[in-house]
């Protein structure tokens, strides 16, 4: 007999495999809870309607024992959904140690880093596995988001030699008998990608920050969704695209994931495009009426981004972009117009999604733009090459998928979007 899934179970006979949730014993009447993927059943075994061998056999099963069970489904007004599994065979697969080093189930509530040393525990509970299944599905509407827009997914490489968004925070590795970096983004190929006449690019995979900060919107791996796209007049095009991505994924993920949204009461709000765009100069004045203290030249930190995110969000606005950065506090390679560049941010509600703007694409430029930096263009040839050869106007943005899950959830700490979380102190498991 084939298995099938809890939710999935109709009248009559079913072989249901999964791990032994509950279980209570009332002398003659003994049941316990089988919980799979998809959700719980009961299975009761009452003395003198199942046979003694079974009645034995439930009376040995502990918690998270993991059992394969045929019987029958019938309707039960006691039993949670309205039915309950008869057994007629209780196969044990695997017996659980006891005790269980933390309680998923969540009576005694786990500190994060047992639940992360437990992990495999932690998602047999269903909210927390809801997430996963919520980050699976954003990047699935995601990529028909994508698709659609016509553009082709590509693959760059996570050893690089150098380092596109500064040194203190790449990771070094020792690569055969030289040193190496784990990437940062993928900024510096989905460029030159740019050069090669595939025209929309973009990428899913992890980068790799070695932030040396604790907060809760930063971790030392994400992943990061990266597009760029050519011949492009400004930014603005690049916003178009990443409005539409935006709101073609929410819609998606709002449609197939009901179940999931309910458990964490996530009201997913559809935003209107286009989305608000607040130019970094105004979003200072913004939050400096509130108690801020910042100037031209001041990147928004977390308190910053958190104000300007609640005084939009009193207006009705969760997703804005802020644009017209300072070219001083922008990267080398985001298209400088004197004091302003083209840089952008996008947020949700006070929480930076993703970075990016029209890039630089004349050679002569970003050469001495890179030399103003203090960065030595000859460790960046294999990158500039793809500019001296004809390449076009382009711009793109790197966008963090965890921030995004902690967002839509509501979240409190980015890790909770992580399955095995790197920081500076978590490398194992
Ligand atoms: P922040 O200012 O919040 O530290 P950033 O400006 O360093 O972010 P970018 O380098 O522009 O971020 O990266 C693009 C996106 O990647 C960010 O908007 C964010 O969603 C995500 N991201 C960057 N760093 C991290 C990190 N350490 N952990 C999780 N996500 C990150």
């Amino acid at each position: 007999m084939q298995r099938t899934y809890t939710s999935k179970v109709g009248k009559g006979k079913f072989l249901v495999k999964g791990w032994v949730a509950k279980v209570r014993d009332l002398g003659n009447l003994k049941f316990f809870m089988l919980r799979d993927r998809e959700g719980t059943l009961q299975v009761t075994a009452k003395k003198g309607v199942v046979s003694d061998g079974i009645i034995k056999e439930v009376s040995h099963l502990g918690r998270e024992d993991c059992v394969a069970v045929t019987g029958k489904i019938v309707s039960s007004k006691q039993a949670p959904g309205g039915r309950e599994l008869i057994p007629d065979k209780i196969e044990v697969i695997a017996r659980a140690q006891t005790p269980l080093p933390i309680d998923f189930e969540g009576k005694i509530e786990s500190g994060f880093d047992k639940r992360f040393d437990y992990r495999f525990l932690d998602v047999r509970n269903h909210k927390v596995q809801a997430i996963f299944r919520v980050m699976d599905r954003t990047l699935k509407h995601m990529r028909e988001s994508f698709e659609r827009n016509g553009f082709i997914e590509i693959n760059t490489p996570v050893i690089q030699a150098a380092g596109a968004e500064g040194g203190s925070t790449m990771f070094p590795i020792i690569y055969y008998n030289r040193e190496a970096f784990l990437r940062q983004s993928p900024q510096l190929y989905k460029q030159i990608m740019m050069a090669s006449g595939l025209d929309r690019v973009y990428e899913i995979g992890p980068a790799f920050r070695a932030e040396k900060f604790h907060t809760t919107r930063h971790v030392s791996e994400f992943l990061s969704m990266d597009f760029e796209m050519a011949w492009i007049d400004s930014e603005e095009d690049v916003m178009k695209v990443l409005e539409r991505l935006v709101v073609d994924t929410l819609k998606g993920v709002k449609k197939s994931c009901k179940r999931e949204l309910e458990l964490f009461q996530a009201k997913l709000k559809i935003p209107e495009i286009p989305f608000r765009r607040i130019e970094y100069e105004k979003a200072i004045k913004m939050v400096n009426k509130v108690g801020a203290k910042l100037k031209f030249g001041d990147d928004f930190m977390d308190v910053e981004e958190k104000k300007l995110g609640e005084i939009l969000a009193k207006r009705g606005i969760e997703w804005y972009f802020v644009t017209k950065f300072p070219s001083q506090i922008k990267p080398f390679y985001i298209m400088m117009d004197g004091k302003y560049s083209r840089g952008l941010d996008l947020a949700f509600k006070g929480l930076e999604i993703a970075s990016g703007g029209q890039r630089e694409h004349r050679y002569g430029v970003l050469v001495k733009v890179m030399k103003a930096k203090g960065l030595d263009p000859h460790q960046f040839k294999f990158y500039l090459d793809a500019f001296r050869y004809g390449q076009i106007p382009h711009g793109g943005i790197g966008y963090g998928m965890e921030r995004m899950v902690q967002k839509i959830l509501g979240l409190d700490n980015i890790k909770e979007a992580i399955l095995f979380p790197r920081t500076p102190e978590k490398l194992v498991p």
